[in-house]
């Protein structure tokens, strides 16, 4: 394996310097701005010149705070860091029109990276300034904001080809396998959002483990519109294609919200071989999609599916709508994967995901996958393939209680042995870090294991069949309830719901552990105005939550769209979603039906 992404930019400016690398698209699918490894190269070169001329010193943290359009500059921004040996810190774009909201989640990361420099597109020169004064809009007594030098990236001034070439050689020498190239922040769906020190030597070994499993090399076209600053668009889409030179044709995730179409528009024109984005981003495109439509898909070659469960539900429809587009379904992939592990962990392409049945009481009570008796309620899970031994990556279901691996089909937590695997997160302890990346088995195995924190199991022949998470877990009576297979019953229970936009925690009730659903509602449902079936939807998730869990549910909120906490990348934040409920917020932002609220029992 090379020692770091630097040496194979050394390699690919010297095979294939003008190979169309990156590609930003507009709104209109037309692009805005291209760039092969050289043109890549000289503007990292400015960035790094315009950063070092700042007093940026190699393991600095510096922020890169782009617009979602504006791919190519934070692409300038992230190599330019690695030219120069400072540690990247790629944040989520914050939105200029709630700035009260965004500033927070900005400062929380400046904070926890200790960055003092931040490198930013000049639209968010007013973003800059408002942070610098923030002290004096936060009140007297909150404490002061960071103090932080913001570069503008319309400075950076392309390099010529054999300086910035001369640079790129050099670094490729100073820095090796054990330097942090960046800090990947988590989405954020059980806590704030944790640093993951990303090395040269965990970047490597993942890209090598994405192009292996997913197939990707020069050839490949990766088609996306995942935000930069998060691990599927980063490790996925930018680094990937520099790794294996692949072409990665990107556009905005805003567009993509409100106009995903493109991404078929996209993988038709420009021949994608492969897409990847969470379970709600194939539901977008099915909303999206109008009669007559006919792209090509005949090129795609994987689907990938991370970050979120894989519903088999939302699968189907999607290859039912674009079976006529030439898409195969055999190319869907389920893969797992997180930030502590750079991206990916498993999810081989090659074979239609499996879908594991079994009986869901037993699963509950028991932590067991038995087949369901007759008539008895089942459960399915998506398998996310049989991780690469060959690169040394082993996924083990392990009994927190006595660390000892479980039988096939018996629930634990998901322990990651794999070099893709980071020492930690950014600032924490050592002790604090081993805990969580350095675990150890009980019978004296000398692998150390990253504690996923989720649950699962796995398969007779080691396939990974993820379960939920550990932290979201509800319990009651002696039953494990994972939220999101309840989730995704409530959204089908009534049709005036939110897809991907219902939640389900565990709150305590008079000392027992109860169930609380919140779901927004549907813009269009909303619109209907007077006649709004709001009684209907909550006895139907009633109906749902018992069918599924066979527990009553203690209360139902329905709210408008966009009210339910989430993640930058559009995760459900369910532990904030209590907080919220506790507090008595999310029931005051309940929606009131023709006959009274309907938020209370
Ligand atoms: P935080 O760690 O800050 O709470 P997060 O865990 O959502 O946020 P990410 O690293 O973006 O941060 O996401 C990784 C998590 O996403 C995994 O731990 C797992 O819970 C979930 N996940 C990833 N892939 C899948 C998948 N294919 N199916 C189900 N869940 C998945
Ligand atoms: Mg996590």
């Amino acid at each position: 394996m090379i020692s770091s992404l630097l040496t194979r930019m050394v390699e690919r400016l010297d095979v294939a310097p003008h190979t169309p690398l990156y590609s930003f698209l507009d709104r209109h699918g037309k692009q805005t701005a291209a760039a092969d490894c050289a043109e890549v190269v000289r503007l990292a070169a400015g960035a790094a010149d315009l950063l070092r001329a700042a007093g940026v010193e190699p393991g600095d943290r510096v922020l890169l705070v782009f617009p979602p359009d504006d791919g190519l500059e934070f692409v300038a921004g992230f190599f330019g860091c690695m030219l120069l040996g400072a540690i990247a810190v790629p944040v989520a774009s914050p939105d200029p029109r709630h700035l009260d909201r965004e500033l927070p989640k900005l400062r929380h990361v400046v904070e926890d990276s200790g960055a003092r420099f931040a490198l930013t597109h000049p639209k968010y020169r007013a973003l800059a300034r408002l942070a610098s004064v923030a002290n004096r809009l936060r009140g007297r007594d909150a404490p002061s904001w960071p103090k932080l030098s913001w570069l503008l990236s319309h400075r950076i001034k392309r390099a010529d080809l054999p300086a910035a070439a001369a640079l790129l050689t050099a670094a490729a020498s100073r820095f090796g396998p054990d330097d942090i190239v960046y800090l990947q922040y988590t989405s954020g769906s059980t806590s704030a959002p944790k640093g993951v020190m990303v090395r040269h030597r965990n970047l490597v070994h993942n890209l090598e483990l994405i192009a292996r499993n997913t197939r990707v090399d020069g050839d490949s076209v990766l088609v996306g519109w995942v935000p930069l600053f998060h691990d599927m668009g980063l490790a996925g889409g930018i680094l990937n294609a520099m790794y294996t030179g692949a072409r990665c044709v990107v556009f905005s995730p805003l567009t993509f919200l409100t106009a995903p179409r493109l991404w078929l528009e996209a993988i038709d024109r420009y021949r994608g071989t492969h897409i990847a984005g969470p379970n709600f981003g194939y539901e977008y495109v099915l909303r999206g999609l109008r009669d007559g439509d006919a792209f090509d898909l005949s090129s795609l070659r994987a689907t990938l599916q991370g970050g979120e469960p894989m519903l088999p539900a939302t699968m189907e429809r999607f290859a039912a709508e674009t079976a006529r587009m030439g898409f195969d379904p055999a190319s869907f992939v389920n893969v797992y994967g997180m930030a502590e592990a750079v991206l990916f962990i498993s999810g081989p392409v090659g074979r239609k995901p499996t879908l594991l049945r079994g009986d869901r009481v037993v699963l509950d009570r028991d932590g067991v996958i038995v087949p369901a008796a007759p008539g008895a309620p089942e459960v399915t899970l998506v398998g996310s393939g049989v991780p690469d031994a060959e690169l040394g990556v082993s996924v083990l279901a392990v009994d927190p209680e006595t660390r000892q691996p479980q039988p096939p089909h018996v629930v634990g937590e998901l322990w990651v042995s794999s070099d893709s695997v980071s020492s930690g997160y950014w600032g924490r302890g050592d002790e604090e870090n081993a805990a969580v990346f350095a675990a150890r088995l009980a019978d004296g195995d000398e692998r150390r294991f990253l504690r996923t924190g989720d649950l699962g199991v796995i398969g007779a022949d080691g396939e990974v069949f993820i379960c939920g998470r550990r932290k979201d877990l509800i319990i009651v009576g002696g039953r494990n309830i994972h939220p999101q297979d309840l989730e995704a019953a409530v959204v089908a229970a009534d049709p005036i719901l939110r897809p991907g936009s219902a939640v389900a925690f565990g709150v305590r009730v008079g000392g027992v552990e109860r169930v609380v659903v919140a779901a927004e509602v549907r813009k269009k449902a909303l619109e209907g105005g007077e006649s709004l079936p709001l009684g209907r939807a909550v006895a139907a998730i009633r109906a749902a939550v018992a069918a599924h869990s066979g527990v009553q549910c203690h209360e139902v909120v329905l709210t408008r769209p966009g009210r339910l906490p989430k993640t930058t990348s559009g995760k459900l934040r369910r532990g904030e979603c209590r907080e919220l409920w506790v507090s008595g917020s999310l029931r005051s932002a309940a929606l009131a039906g023709p006959d009274g609220p309907k938020a209370e029992d």
